[in-house]
């Protein structure tokens, strides 16, 4: 089925044009059209989230089921792809959520959900001295560990202590096998960040921070930390949980500045997103959600509770244009994974569209050209 959306588009290179957009699964056609009548909503590429650990009531450890509450709730919010993220579970637990996320991708998905592009392994290879709310069962990753990862053919981002032993031989492997290779729940100084960073990137490798500021201490003058390596290495991504509870809106107004091209949005929701207040489970660990903030019962910030339709009007409402902000929900996520058929509204990409009303809210959302959320409309229907 084709479909033809008119509205503001948000086209590659930032510029805001109304116009027409053409597709089925695949972008097809984008036709600027000086006719005023086009409307006043907002048409822009699918969200993209690479750290997402639930939402809907269903968590990635929670294998199929999980993955299909995850992958709809996330769709209702304009994001049209997901890697399902693990918690640091024992390792059994972690195997076995990875092999429900390579199965899922190989029935073809989710029906009505976000598209499966990979899995993020976040942990168990993390510092068990900075957890967050990540349950105590790190692991050194040994080659023998690694090589099981990445035998399941399904990751596409890790996150990893470089301080751990074992670190940097495996941050090769995971860069040698395509994968993100993550900076996150560490205690690392400057100096073993930029070798670790520095090792990662000539294997040809791309480097991130995970939730930059969160879970890896701070930025001073004698030690500038993870934070500061990654903020001043140029090539390095920068994933931002944007619910202006884990992040203050002037420390991502310091990333957007520092790496314009390199800062990201996710969620690092869980299975609490979208379920209102209330208890909710983390890891095995009891979450209280009060307010749209989430804490274990130690009082320790749990996952989010975020969606990206949510993270895009919060960039907006840190100063950044629409342009910038879809930017970074988009293009600069697919880039950091590696994928390069999706992304921005350019023709022969997959067709990832999501409409925002005037007030930046979810009106309407297509994955590869399946409408998932929104009236089915064809012409100039939406407008
Ligand atoms: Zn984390």
């Amino acid at each position: 089925m084709s479909h033809s959306l008119s509205g503001q588009l948000i086209l590659p290179g930032g510029a805001v044009q109304s116009g027409t957009i053409h597709f089925s699964e695949v972008i097809e056609g984008v036709t600027p059209d000086a006719d005023a009548s086009a409307g006043s909503c907002f048409i822009v590429p699918g969200f993209i989230d690479t750290h997402v650990h639930g939402g809907g009531g269903g968590d990635t450890m929670d294998g199929a089921p999980g993955l299909a509450r995850l992958c709809r709730l996330h769709a209702q919010h304009g994001t049209t792809t997901v890697l399902p993220t693990t918690m640091t579970g024992p390792w059994e637990q972690v195997m076995q959520a990875l092999e429900a996320v390579a199965a899922m991708r190989r029935s073809g998905g989710v029906s009505g959900g976000a598209d499966i592009a990979g899995a993020h392994l976040e942990g168990p290879f993390i510092s068990p001295q900075r957890l967050g709310a990540q349950p105590p069962n790190t692991l050194e990753p040994t080659p023998q560990l690694v090589a099981e990862v990445l035998g399941t053919g399904v990751l596409r981002a890790v996150t990893l202590a470089p301080e751990q032993p074992g670190a940097t031989q495996a941050g090769l492997a995971f860069a040698r096998a395509g994968l993100r290779v993550g900076i996150g729940h560490t205690v690392a100084d400057a100096e073993t960040v930029t070798e670790f960073v520095r090792a990662v990137q000539q294997a040809g490798g791309r480097t991130a921070a995970t939730h930059l500021f969160n879970a890896m201490g701070g930025v001073q003058g004698r030690e500038p930390g993870p934070p500061g390596v990654l903020l001043a290495d140029p090539q390095s991504f920068l994933e931002v949980i944007l619910d202006f509870v884990h992040v203050h809106p002037t420390s991502f107004q310091l990333a957007c500045r520092a790496g314009p091209g390199r800062t990201l949005l996710i969620t690092d929701a869980m299975r609490a997103a979208g379920e209102g207040d209330g208890l909710s489970e983390l890891g095995g660990q009891t979450v209280i959600v009060r307010n749209g903030e989430a804490h274990l019962e130690n009082g320790s910030l749990a996952g989010s509770v975020l969606t990206m339709d949510r993270a895009v009007q919060n960039a907006l409402k840190a100063g950044l244009t629409l342009p910038e902000a879809s930017r970074m929900a988009s293009l600069i996520p697919a880039q950091s994974i590696g994928l390069s058929d999706r992304g921005e509204l350019r023709v022969g990409l997959r067709a990832d569209v999501v409409v925002l009303d005037a007030e930046y809210r979810v009106l309407a959302v297509y994955v590869a050209g399946q409408q998932v959320v929104g009236q089915p409309v064809s012409g100039r229907g939406i407008s």
